[in-house]
């Protein structure tokens, strides 16, 4: 009998692969290598983790989050990676990288897998168990476990991988699954916002998203198919439906303009393209702000309390990652247990918490695979 068999060999699989005794572990990875997922993130430099993490970086419960953030942090992420020669590099907004390609984070982890047993190129589609243990079918086999570790990941980039298997398996042992949805990923546009499409390529380097309660900070991007860029892909995580209300011009004070003898395409800190599309679509004329019309200069002050309701999302396939999962207040924060059934263990994105843009969903991988580590035997 197999002591743990680990489903999925992504971050979470692969660092807890890596902190398990030798010969103890065997992954099932239906790919035909593992880490697929770490090699194209971050664009290719994986952005592994943040130097400011805390609960408030995720959607899910809080109290839960931060205990298992107490337990391994990115600080001890930081002190892994050390060991491992691995030494990443600070950059914008905290976000600490691999110093030139995320193949260096991969190939630690696949070195290290080669303690373990790894099973490529098979598809787990179901888990049984027997008395005390567990048996694990795929597509080819099947395979009798003391321990299942369901490190499957979410529906996001089925291209590389993605399944619902999680939450299949978690269903089938009684769980509750929290609605999933895309997250991190861009939004459609209804008939209003279409002339944002007519921008596809130009960004807002700074704008403020209120949505949900949250405000996002960042880049704004009009894309192809509506927006996207750092700030809509967070404000994603706390959208639900409904309106969101941008700031386009968050450093900037009216009172510039009311002083200015300018017109307002020179004075208000906005790219040429991306102005002359805002006035044209509010039919407001290029002139000083003093000679606009009451009418217009509200007209005008709405571009900082844009509000619009996107059509929808960019879908599964461009969204970095799903949002919900397996209900958290069935798992065990201090071992990932089931509360449910002995020695069946969640951890990393099937679980219903969702970190923001930044590093803080590798780090949630980790850190819930290390307090799987720690507590399996
Ligand atoms: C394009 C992109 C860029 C990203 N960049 C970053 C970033 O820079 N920083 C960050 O923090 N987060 C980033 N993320 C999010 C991050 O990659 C995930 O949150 C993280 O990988 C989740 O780890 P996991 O182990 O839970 O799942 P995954 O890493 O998705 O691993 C799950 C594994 O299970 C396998 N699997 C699924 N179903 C089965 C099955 N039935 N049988 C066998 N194997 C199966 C999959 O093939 C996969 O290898 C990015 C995501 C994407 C899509």
């Amino acid at each position: 009998m197999i002591p743990v068999i680990i489903i999925g060999g992504g971050a979470s699989g692969l660092m807890l692969s890596s902190l398990l005794p030798s010969k103890t572990a065997t992954i099932i990875e239906h790919n035909a290598k593992l880490g697929a997922k770490i090699l194209i993130s971050g664009g290719g430099r994986c952005n592994v983790t943040n130097a400011n993490v805390s609960s408030e970086n995720y959607l899910g419960d809080q109290k839960f989050v931060s205990t298992i953030l107490k337990k391994f942090n990115q600080h001890d992420m930081l002190a892994w990676c050390n060991r491992k020669n691995l030494n990443l590099v600070i950059q914008k907004n905290n976000q600490y990288f691999c110093p030139s390609s995320a193949k260096e984070l991969q190939e630690i982890f696949a070195k290290d897998s080669q303690k373990q047993s790894v099973i490529l190129n098979q598809s787990v589609i179901g888990v049984s168990k027997i008395d005390d243990y567990f048996i694990v079918k795929t597509n080819r086999d099947s395979f009798k476990a003391k321990n299942v570790v369901v490190a499957s990941g979410g529906l996001s980039y089925t291209t590389i991988g993605a399944s619902g298997i999680g939450y299949e398996i978690a269903t089938l042992f009684g769980h509750s699954i929290k609605k999933t949805a895309p997250a991190l990923v861009g939004f459609t546009l209804q008939k209003e916002q279409f002339f944002m499409k007519e921008l596809s390529g130009t960004a807002i380097e700074n704008v403020n998203i209120l949505v949900g309660g949250k405000v996002c900070s960042g880049a704004l991007l009009f894309a192809h198919k509506g927006v996207s860029g750092p700030c809509i892909l967070d404000a994603s995580l706390y959208w639900e439906k409904g309106t969101i209300e941008i700031d386009f011009l968050p450093d900037f004070d009216w009172h510039t303009a009311k002083q200015s003898k300018k017109n307002i395409s020179t004075i208000l800190p906005l790219a040429k393209r991306v102005l002359k599309a805002i006035l044209d679509e509010f039919s407001l004329p290029d002139k000083p702000y003093s000679q606009l019309s009451k009418d217009e200069q509200s007209k005008l002050h709405t571009l900082k309390s844009y509000k619009f309701a996107p059509a929808g999302t960019f879908g599964y396939n461009k969204a970095e990652v799903t949002k919900g999962g397996v209900d958290t207040s069935e798992i065990d924060e201090l071992t990932m247990m089931s509360q449910k059934v002995e020695n069946l263990y969640f951890i990393g994105e099937v679980l219903d918490v969702t970190g923001e843009l930044g590093g803080y969903n590798f780090q949630w991988a980790f850190s819930t695979a290390t307090v799987c580590a720690k507590s399996i035997r």
